[in-house]
């Protein structure tokens, strides 16, 4: 890896690192208890109630029923073993996840439009539902620009359709889906509260390990099978568990909602102070997602330079040790216009220039003025070297003309 004299990782929406606490949790299930959960002997016996111990735990934080919890490998994995629920049409909001955005291309779906904040409205839902819809998928907070969805309400408006159906003596299920990766550990996520059918969630978004998530089901939800294997998992994922991962993602979980409202309190100050400052000192950037504390993930700032270019930005960011995202990594990788902004309307000239800046649990507030300087900094020499190739080519134009 290369070194900088400064370090400062600001992309936790991407990834978070595992919490030492969790770490040691998790140490003793990769060496002394390394067995398999199925092996017939004592030492089987402990790993398996190590792994249910476990569930039990993730269970009771998110006010569920260990035999509604599933484990999976993180939450791409969880999304898929949701989707399966159903045969039927889908409906999913225009901002979701790519690892949604993948499943329902194959599939018959409705796209339900945003707000200019991001938000999905109850009334959009309901515009989107037609008699056939069997699952509508809407993520509790949105990674990008860190809108946090008026759930409960949406869940209102499918209850209503499924006692219409009911009435009408119509057979067709209708559930609701969840993705609640982004908001883990900075919202409260309680499954009856979310008003959802299923509710997908991931450690690895709160300083837990990668590739480990889960997917809650409420009783009565047929899933369809989605590795088979050893019938582990209820039959629904088949191979030896991830017991390391699961005392991991309990611990990492139980840990985030225990220290969940002072640390939201601080992210949200130091994220508000890096807000200011950079749009004092650029008056023309622009702040996306919801206006409303309530409403936006508190460490998460999305802000775009008019004009400028992200890519460009990012890599002198990173010369000088900052990291943070453009848009979604997803999307970022993929170098093409976030869906997320085009869903919001915003101008591509704008767009384009966008940062996603995530703090996290190990930042600072000494890293958020310095990472505010150096942004500042590369910002500004970035619009100075846009203004001198404009007038560069103006004075060519002249000669020319
Ligand atoms: N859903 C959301 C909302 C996410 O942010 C992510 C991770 N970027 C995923 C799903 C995928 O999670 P995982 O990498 O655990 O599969």
């Amino acid at each position: 890896m290369e070194t900088h004299a400064i370090d400062i990782y600001l992309d936790h929406a991407a990834a978070t690192p595992v919490d030492a606490r969790v770490l040691a949790a998790m140490l003793p299930y990769f060496t002394e208890r390394f067995d398999n959960p199925s092996a017939p002997y004592a030492r089987g016996r402990a790993a398996k109630q190590a792994l249910e111990d476990a569930r039990g735990r993730l269970a009771r934080a998110i006010g569920a029923k260990p035999a509604n919890v599933t484990l999976t490998a993180g939450a791409t994995e969880a999304n898929n073993l949701a989707f399966g629920c159903v045969d039927g049409p889908v409906a999913v909001s225009a901002i979701e996840h790519e690892s949604i955005m993948a499943i329902v291309e194959a599939r018959e779906h409705a796209t339900i439009p945003v707000e200019p904040d991001g938000m999905v409205t109850p009334a959009a839902v309901q515009g989107a539902l037609t008699p056939r819809t069997e699952l509508v998928s809407i993520a509790l907070a949105n990674g990008e620009i860190g809108t946090v969805q008026p759930l409960r309400a949406i869940s209102d408006v499918v209850r209503a359709e499924r006692r219409r159906r009911l009435d009408a003596g119509e057979e067709t299920p209708l559930y609701l889906h969840t993705d609640a990766t982004q908001a883990a550990g900075l919202l409260h996520v309680d499954v009856s509260s979310t008003g959802a059918d299923l509710v997908t969630l991931s450690a690895a978004k709160i300083y837990g390990p990668k590739q480990v998530g889960l997917l809650w089901a409420r009783d009565g939800i047929a899933l369809r099978p989605l590795v088979l294997g050893g019938g582990q998992e209820h039959g629904l994922r088949g191979g030896t568990e991830n017991v390391a991962g699961a005392v991991g993602f309990a611990c990492a979980l139980e840990l985030a909602i225990g220290e969940r409202v002072e640390e939201c309190k601080r992210l949200s100050a130091l994220r508000d102070t890096m807000q200011r400052t950079l749009v004092e000192r650029f008056p023309d950037a622009v702040v996306s997602g919801p206006r409303k504390e309530a409403r936006r993930l508190p460490h998460l700032l999305h802000i775009s330079f008019p004009g400028l270019e992200a890519r460009r930005l990012v890599i002198a960011l990173d010369r000088r040790g900052v990291s943070v995202g453009t848009g979604s990594a997803c999307a970022a990788s993929k170098m093409r216009t976030s869906r997320t902004l085009q869903a919001i309307g915003l101008d591509r000239s704008i767009a384009d220039g966008s940062l996603r800046i995530t703090l996290g649990r190990p930042t600072t507030e000494e890293q958020v003025r310095d990472a505010v300087d150096i942004i500042g900094d590369v910002v500004a020499a970035e619009y100075a070297r846009v203004a001198a190739q404009h007038d560069w080519s103006e004075d060519r134009g002249n000669h020319h003309g």
